[in-house]
């Protein structure tokens, strides 16, 4: 994954860089590394975070104009201070900094061997920069040329930016699979894995295509050419990020943050999009193309993690309300196993960051057999957002916090919307039931608000269950996917092992682990299955498992059985996932921050996973 960012203009380079890491450490930070030219080529890199690499750096900020920066998520090589990026020329010349894998790096490695290089770390990149070292020296090319030709010796992915002793005024960059924004300010150019690093400094950017090769120079401007050597001249696009959207803002964690915005971002996601009073709903991306989705004769849904437990609540949607069928693909199995894929398929791919390699995949796969590919998506001009043929934004706006949460509920707002309009288009659920649930849907950021309000009581059952080991999670129907991105929400941020189940299947098998030391959080709202989650609780408490249940508000029955019970308003059932989310990610929040754990950014995890 990594997050790269490289500057080049008139400023202090290092300051800018060290900031532009903070702002990308979602994206990895197992290791950190910085190079600045200053006359010389100063180089620091180290295990652990930016903020280590700052402690590294002694005497103080590094000067000059010119530099790139690393925070690392490792593919090759343990994070250690030898692999971390930058990686340096054998003569010690170029710096590197890469995000993604270079997939041919052990045969090229064993070429570069035989003609005399040798290598200092574990890593794929240091091979890449040896690589272009080489190339350069043969035929005493240019930077940008040398690595022009080296990338087509290359299989794989990559964001590179690289710095030259000899021309200090120059970087090169250039991406294939992993994401590469180009700055443009006053004076100045920024490259970085997305617009974060230089919103503060300019609005202007462009979102590099795959195969182009970007070179800057402080006093000639820049060019971009494919790896064909062909030049491009791409539109200048203006972005709408504010700095205060990159800030915590007050909150001790930019999860905690992301939690209680979701009142205000689960009415983003539907602002311009559904009037109940009026009695329609719409989304523009699917508009235009409703007869693809009316005479659809099946949806495929694909993502990854958070996003997929996302598409499992939108296939109970989807098969419920529009009575369409509807299949859930993990991207990472639905690209290698050569699915059946028609023209008549709607697939709708989902990711938050918009730039998931497998989702992404998954994508390109489904389109080259025909069918018609739809993104829900938060970040606009992602490469996912680019590649499908219409979409959704979800507007929830940057997600720093690594474990998803305000993403979670607008995708889900974004497709509860599409299965009501779909639904009703095609004359599969009433007029009356149509206007409810549009009514129903306006009401979910005042119900998530009161949900909020309730946080100490959440925070309280959090105490009295952080020293558990495991932990299992049940519902039924549409709150099954809850309860499996509860415990996936317990066990990514506080490392307690966690498994969510639909609750009838526990007695076929996790129900052996129930004793008096395991949490068992119920999602228990559900109308249609209320008996027989009874029934589950019932078989629980006799193991004298310790019950916290999520309750619809007035729930006597159940508060009375359970050790803990959450209260939730009362909601027509499709809507429900969207109430029961809130307080698992409360309770999962509270009990990582008492055992201790980096919420924001838990060990092995990085946000956006642009690697394979
Ligand atoms: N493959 C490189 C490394 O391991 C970059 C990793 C990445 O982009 O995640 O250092």
């Amino acid at each position: 994954m990594c997050g790269i960012v490289a500057y080049v203009g008139e400023k202090e380079a290092y300051p800018i860089i060290i900031e532009g890491l903070k702002r990308l450490e979602y994206r990895g930070y197992d290791s950190a590394g910085i190079s600045v030219i200053n006359g010389d080529l100063a180089t620091f890199k180290c295990k652990g975070k930016v903020s280590d690499l700052e402690a590294v750096i002694l005497d103080g900020p590094l000067h000059g104009n010119v530099g790139i920066g690393h925070t690392r998520w490792a593919t090759h090589g343990v994070p250690n201070d030898v692999n971390a990026h930058p990686h340096l020329s054998g003569d010690g010349n170029l710096s590197i900094i890469h995000n993604g894998i270079i997939e041919n790096y052990a045969p090229l490695k064993q070429a570069l061997e035989n003609l005399g290089h040798v290598f200092k770390s574990d890593t794929d990149t240091e091979v890449l920069i040896h690589l272009i070292e080489e190339v350069k020296k043969e035929d005493n090319l240019s930077l940008e040329e040398a690595t022009r030709r080296a990338l087509q010796k290359v299989v794989g992915a990559y964001a590179i930016v690289i710095l030259d002793k000899e021309n200090p005024h120059k970087i090169v960059g250039a991406k294939k699979s992993s994401p590469l924004v180009f700055g443009i300010g006053d004076g100045e150019y920024f490259l970085a894995s997305d617009a974060s690093p230089m919103v503060k400094y300019t609005d202007k950017v462009i979102y590099l295509k795959d195969e182009e090769i970007i070179t800057i120079d402080l006093n000639e401007g820049y060019e971009i050419r494919t790896i064909e050597n062909e030049i491009k001249k791409p539109k200048v696009l203006q972005i709408d990020l504010k700095i205060e959207e990159l800030e915590k803002g007050g909150y001790e964690h930019f999860m905690l943050k992301e939690i209680y915005q979701q009142p205000i971002t689960i009415a983003e996601s539907m602002r311009g999009r559904i009037n109940a009073a009026e009695g329609w709903g719409k989304l523009g991306g699917m508009e235009l193309h409703m007869n693809r989705f009316l005479n659809a004769k099946r949806i495929v849904l694909t993502a990854c993690g958070t996003s997929w437990h996302a598409a499992m609540i939108a296939e109970y949607l989807f098969e419920d309300l529009a009575r369409i069928p509807t299949e859930v693909e993990y991207a990472s199995e639905f690209r290698y196993r050569n699915p059946i894929i028609s023209p008549d398929d709607v697939i709708i791919a989902l990711s938050q960051s918009g730039e998931t390699a497998d989702t992404l995949a998954a994508v390109k796969l489904a389109k080259s057999k025909g069918a018609f590919i739809y993104g829900i998506v938060n970040n606009v001009g992602s490469t996912i957002a680019r590649t499908t043929d219409s979409g959704s934004y979800i507007h929830a706006g940057p997600e720093i916090g690594v474990a998803s949460t305000k993403a979670f509920t607008s995708q889900l707002t974004v497709l509860t919307l599409m299965a009501i309009i779909l639904g009703y288009q095609k004359g599969k659920i009433s007029e009356d039931y149509y206007r409810q649930l549009l009514a129903e849907m306006e009401s979910v950021p005042t119900l998530v608000s009161k949900i909020l309000a309730k946080a100490d009581q959440i925070k309280y059952i959090a105490g009295e269950v952080r020293n558990a080991s495991n932990a299992l999670y049940l519902g039924r129907g549409y709150n099954f996917p809850i309860a499996l991105e509860g415990a996936l929400k317990l066990k990514e941020i506080s490392y307690i092992h966690a498994e969510g189940y639909p609750a009838a299947e526990m007695k076929h098998g996790p129900i052996a682990l129930i004793d008096m030391y395991m949490p068992v959080v119920i999602i228990a709202t559900n109308k249609s299955a209320h008996e027989k989650i009874i029934s589950n609780i019932q078989e629980v408490k006799a193991r004298k498992g310790i019950v916290i249940a999520v309750i619809t508000e007035g729930d006597q029955t159940i508060k009375e059985m359970a050790d803990f019970s959450i209260e939730i308003p009362n909601i027509a059932e499709p809507l429900s996932p969207l109430l029961a989310v809130i307080p698992l990610q409360i309770l999962s929040y509270h009990i990582a921050v008492m055992r201790g754990c980096h919420v924001d950014q838990p060990r092995n995890l990085a946000k956006s996973v642009t690697v394979e």
